[in-house]
């Protein structure tokens, strides 16, 4: 029997996948080291799939920790999800977002490559594209970061790029996520930030459940049509789907490939929040508030390559994203933490 190793599994983008690989027939184990996450999680993906899921809980920085995965399961292929994620954290403790980040994928690779498993599904983001000059962005678009977040991914990708270039059967997919949101139609596992969110999404959510009073839109006179900040939103159940064809694409590929899942539809701020209002009948009251710095105006996907390459592209709405993220937020008004 062969597994599928999932780092950071029980985070939100990993807990999505997690039940469409389950749900799929694949054998899943996640590793995670439940920094950013629950077990709850895992526990409410194998009560949906119907099915197991192994949970292991440790930290990728772990080598004798990650050897004894390898050693005891048999691996075909690893998605790579474990990472810290907030810029703003990131500018204030640089060394910890490094380490995590960075050392962490260097000393999961080794092992991987220890134990001769050389697919590899990393999740990356259009953060390495920084203020991209023109939209829609496609992968050859330049690469930059203004931020110790973004500055991990692009150096992530840099360090598997060389590894590619060193040892050419690797079989690697640098997946670039544009705005993850939404969550299993059955409302049982969703995003769940810690404290304050930063993300629009589950901002809204929490206004429109009572948790906060209002929203704060960063900047109203950017140069979009209605002046408020433009981005490519896809559902996280969506961006799930996607892994699964990169597992499958990796079957019989080598080399690396940066693929961009993202809708390639951009929604402003004011978008998001009619939306969010008119399709679950709830207030979501807002003010304009000065722009947040180091945002950008418009970010949206050219998702060809995906489509092309691995025979994906996004398939649910607006109205699913701001439906699923609110059933998610209705029935778990305080996330994992305390449940209803
Ligand atoms: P998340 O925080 O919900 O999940 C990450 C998981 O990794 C968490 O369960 C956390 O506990 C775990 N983890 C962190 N460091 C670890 C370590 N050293 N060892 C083991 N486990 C560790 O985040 P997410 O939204 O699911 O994101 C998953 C990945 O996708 C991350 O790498 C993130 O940078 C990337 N990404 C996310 C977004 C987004 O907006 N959500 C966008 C682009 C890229
Ligand atoms: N945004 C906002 N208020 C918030 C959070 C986000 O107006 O409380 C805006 C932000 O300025 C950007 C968009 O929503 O235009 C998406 O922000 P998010 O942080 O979710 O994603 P990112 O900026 O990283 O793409």
């Amino acid at each position: 029997m062969t597994y599928i190793l999932l780092t950071g599994g029980a985070g939100y983008i990993g807990s999505h996948t997690a039940l469409a690989l389950l749900r799929a027939g694949y054998q899943v184990i996640s590793f995670d080291n439940y920094s950013n996450s629950s077990t709850t999680a895992l526990q409410r993906v194998a009560q949906l799939a119907n099915s197991n899921i192994i949970t292991l809980s440790g930290d990728i920085r772990d080598e004798a920790a990650l050897s004894a995965v390898f050693r005891q399961y048999q691996i075909s292929a690893v998605v790579h999800f474990a990472g810290l994620k907030a810029v703003g954290e990131s500018t204030e403790m640089p060394l910890h977002y490094y380490d995590n980040n960075v050392a962490g994928t260097v000393t999961l690779c080794r092992v991987m490559r220890e134990f001769k498993v050389k697919k590899l599904v990393f999740s990356s983001s259009a953060t390495v594209y920084g203020d991209a000059k023109t939209v829609p962005i496609d992968e050859t678009a330049p690469r930059s970061a203004t931020n110790p977040y973004g500055q991990s991914k692009l150096m992530i990708e840099h360090i598997l790029e060389d590894l590619v270039k060193a040892e050419p059967d690797w079989g690697i997919t640098l997946l670039r996520y544009f705005n993850p949101v939404g969550a299993d139609s059955s409302g049982q596992i969703g995003e769940d930030p810690n404290g304050i969110p930063n993300n629009l999404m589950p901002f809204i959510s929490q206004v429109a459940v009572g948790k906060r009073d209002k929203l704060s839109i960063f900047g109203d006179d950017y140069p979009t049509p209605d002046g408020t900040g433009v981005r490519d939103y896809i559902h996280v159940v969506d961006l799930a789907a996607g892994h699964l064809k990169a597992l499958q694409y990796l079957e019989s590929q080598q080399g690396i490939e940066a693929i961009n899942l993202g809708t390639g539809t951009g929604y402003s701020v004011l978008d998001m929040v009619k939306a969010f209002s008119s399709v679950n009948k709830v207030a979501v009251p807002y003010q304009i508030a000065p722009r947040r710095p180091g945002d950008i105006a418009s970010c949206y996907a050219r998702p060809d390559k995906a489509l092309k390459l691995l025979g994906w592209q996004a398939e649910k709405t607006l109205e699913d994203m701001v439906r699923d993220s609110w059933r998610w937020q209705r029935q778990n008004p305080n996330g994992y933490g305390n449940s209803n």
